[in-house]
């Protein structure tokens, strides 16, 4: 039986950074379900639809297809055919996102790929539900946090890196309202799983992140 680490937290909490390492050397693939969400937001976008519209979103689901890649390891999201793992990680994709995330036909419409993921490979999958939904049955489950703003210098520092223009206030607001739609939409919430182990990165950086994260494993796995 394949082995699924869950691993869920609010945004920017360092839940993809860490994964991504853990999986490395613990050998199993990394799965970011935020991505499908992304990618479902970022067609509505495309097509000027409303992403809080869940009439008009659930309408464009029978035109999508969204396939999850692997490429030495790295997950690539695919839109239609389209390599869009570079185009949803702008601030407005995120929100698009979290809007169309509270929109049961959409977390219907992404549930059996991750499913089928996690039945038939060893992951790691991050996101807001899996503990709680999408695998309740995962061997192990981490709820990773942080405090608000390490969760937004961390968003910030990303999107400065990558050259976009961000204000710190705008992205920490952004993050704060992101959490508060995930948190109290009726399907599907964040919330910590009861058999969750919580975990607050606070003061970490990466590689103490990533040192918490994997002790915690080994000692659940033996
Ligand atoms: O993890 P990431 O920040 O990329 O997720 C983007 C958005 O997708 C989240 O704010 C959340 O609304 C939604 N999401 C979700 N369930 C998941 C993963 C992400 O609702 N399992």
């Amino acid at each position: 039986m394949a082995i699924n680490i869950a691993i869920d937290g609010p945004a920017g909490a360092g839940k993809s950074s860490i994964a991504k390492h853990v999986s490395k050397e613990l050998g199993y693939i990394y799965v970011d379900t935020g991505a499908l969400y992304r990618t479902v937001g970022l067609y509505s976008i495309r097509k000027g639809i409303d992403t809080k519209d869940a009439q008009a979103v659930t309408a464009t689901l029978k035109d999508i297809e969204v396939k999850l890649g692997f490429v030495d390891g790295a997950q690539h999201v695919f839109l239609n055919g389209e390599d869009v793992s570079d185009a949803i990680r702008t601030p407005e994709a995120s929100m698009g996102a979290s809007n169309v995330s509270a929109i049961p036909a959409v977390r219907t419409f992404l549930f059996d790929l991750q499913r089928d993921i996690a039945k038939n490979n060893n992951c790691i999958m991050d996101g807001r539900d899996i503990g709680t939904v999408v695998l309740p049955d995962a061997q192990i489950k981490l709820f990773l946090t942080a405090s608000p703003e390490a969760r937004a210098e961390r968003r910030y520092k990303e999107l400065i890196e990558k050259g976009e223009k961000v204000d710190f206030q705008d992205v920490l607001d952004d993050i704060n309202k992101r959490d508060y739609q995930d948190s109290h939409r009726e399907i599907a919430p964040l919330k910590q799983a009861e058999d969750a182990v919580l975990v607050d990165n606070s003061g970490c950086n990466l590689e103490e992140g990533v040192a918490l994260v994997i002790g915690i494993i080994k000692e659940k796995l033996n």
